[in-house]
């Protein structure tokens, strides 16, 4: 058998890729008619392909790699650990170092009194924790039946058959069965699409109070928790009026319903503060954590709860794992990683260098004749493109519309932006600096011409 690698011809690498390797989120015949671009190597903010292209990431990744790529001392804390322990468990009366450490590590950085940490692969099992987690502490509290879990359309909490079902995602609902039972979706604080006549404001508290509305309806004995992102990531950057977060808190303080931030993108420094609910102003009772917590290095995710629940959850075996909880080579990689943001000041960096640059830089993306609203906090930010920005009209969004052709556009001219709809969306390593940000800026206003 040939051996594959970066050196082969690109077309026969694609060839392979689309016949043996089936991609999330894809249309696999596109994959075999046009090929998937092959990604070799990358440093700083920059990917590079096997045709010799220097790409602007633009997108993080995923949202994680926040650190920037390249890092040899992620690396090498990875061998160290690999060659030490490469895998232990923390089921039965066992721990390790990398766990104990990460742990301790993650209840300094983490708000209030969210001190306790249950680990898992990836952000998707971590929300399918918190379901069960949930639930467990009200009925350990003897309320069973307060088990209804509230999340928001268009939400996005991961890709499993629970985490799925938390996120409010049509497409994916339409597939495979979801939601599962026991999940209510109230509507997203979207002013520009949804706001109509009303002010920002007016939105805000309007779609706050749908929450209000659903407890009522469902009734605050059956509702276990409410789940949001602190700024919608995968749903097209969505930013909340500034009357909907503490309306928010309120409504599920007086109904004594826990609050879990969703904290997967918005959390280690994206936002300007090391999680996304410190910048909107409220204290959740769980946080779930994965992506920034490696910056990608590792696969590792979890949720950091409060003194409170871990004291009821303590009470009973929770009877829930996964094989890789904890991770000694993912648990000490995260380590270092949020010693580098330490070391660096990354989250200063984001507050004070490059989120005020990007955001006034971001904003100048409005003077385009096809961009209506643009909005960024920290280093997330969404510009929504529109045939009339006065009326806030919208594109279609369907395959092969506006959306899809400025992001082909973007990649061609060497920049990674994803969209949303017709939203445009980034996500950029923390790590960039003023000038890679004005390039991203002018790669993608030049896409955004092409695309008109
Ligand atoms: N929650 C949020 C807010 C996310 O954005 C994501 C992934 O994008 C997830 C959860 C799921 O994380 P993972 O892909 O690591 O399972």
């Amino acid at each position: 058998m040939t051996q594959i690698t970066n050196h082969m011809p690109t077309a026969e690498l694609q060839a392979l890729d689309a016949a043996h390797h089936m991609h999330p989120f894809s249309t696999q015949g596109d994959l075999a008619a046009r090929g998937a671009r092959v990604i070799t190597r990358a440093e700083g903010v920059w990917i590079h392909d096997s045709e010799g292209n220097r790409i602007l990431d633009g997108m993080a990744g995923l949202w994680c790699v926040n650190i920037g790529y390249g890092r040899d001392r992620l690396a090498e804390v990875a061998a160290r650990q690999m060659r030490e322990l490469p895998y232990y468990n923390t089921f039965f009366m066992t721990t390790h170092v990398p766990a104990i450490a990460l742990s301790q590590k993650l209840a300094e950085v983490a708000p209030g009194d969210l001190n306790h940490v249950f680990y898992a692969g990836s952000g998707s099992e971590a929300n399918d924790t918190n379901i069960r987690m949930v639930r467990t502490y009200w009925a350990e509290l003897g309320k069973p039946e307060k088990s209804v879990i509230i999340s928001r359309r268009n939400a996005y909490h991961g890709s499993s058959v629970g985490s799925g079902s938390l996120g409010g995602m049509a497409a994916m609902h339409a597939q495979g069965g979801l939601p599962i039972p026991g999940i209510h979706h109230i509507g997203q604080p979207d002013w520009w699409a949804e706001g109509g006549a009303m002010s920002p404001a007016e939105f805000g508290l309007e779609r706050a109070r749908q929450l209000e509305q659903a407890i009522h309806d469902i009734g605050a004995d059956k509702v276990a928790a409410f789940i949001a992102e602190p700024v919608q990531g995968a749903g097209g950057v969505i930013v909340p009026p500034e009357t909907y977060w503490p309306e928010i808190q309120r409504i599920c303080r007086e109904n004594d319903i826990l609050l879990i931030a969703d904290e997967v993108i918005c959390g280690f420094g994206r936002t300007g503060n090391w999680f996304g609910s410190q910048t909107v102003g409220w204290q959740p009772d769980i946080m779930t954590i994965a992506k920034g917590l490696s910056s990608g290095y590792q696969p590792i995710g979890g949720s950091i709860v409060s003194d409170r629940i871990a004291e009821v959850i303590g009470k009973c075996e929770f009877n829930h794992g996964y094989t890789y909880s904890a991770h000694p080579v993912a648990a000490a990689v995260a380590l270092e990683n949020l010693r580098i943001m330490e070391e660096e000041n990354i989250v200063g960096h984001v507050r004070d260098v490059i989120g005020p640059h990007m955001a006034a830089k971001w904003q100048t993306l409005t003077d385009h004749p096809m961009v209506g609203e643009a909005r960024i906090v920290g280093m997330m930010g969404s510009i929504a493109l529109t045939p009339h920005k006065d009326s806030r009209a919208r594109f279609a969004s369907d395959p092969g519309t506006v959306g899809y052709i400025t992001r082909e556009r973007c990649f061609a001219n060497n920049l990674v932006m994803r969209h949303v709809g017709d939203r445009m969306i980034i996500s950029p390593p923390l790590v960039m600096q003023p000038e890679e940000a004005d390039t991203l800026i002018e790669r993608a206003w030049k896409s955004l011409d092409e695309a008109m």
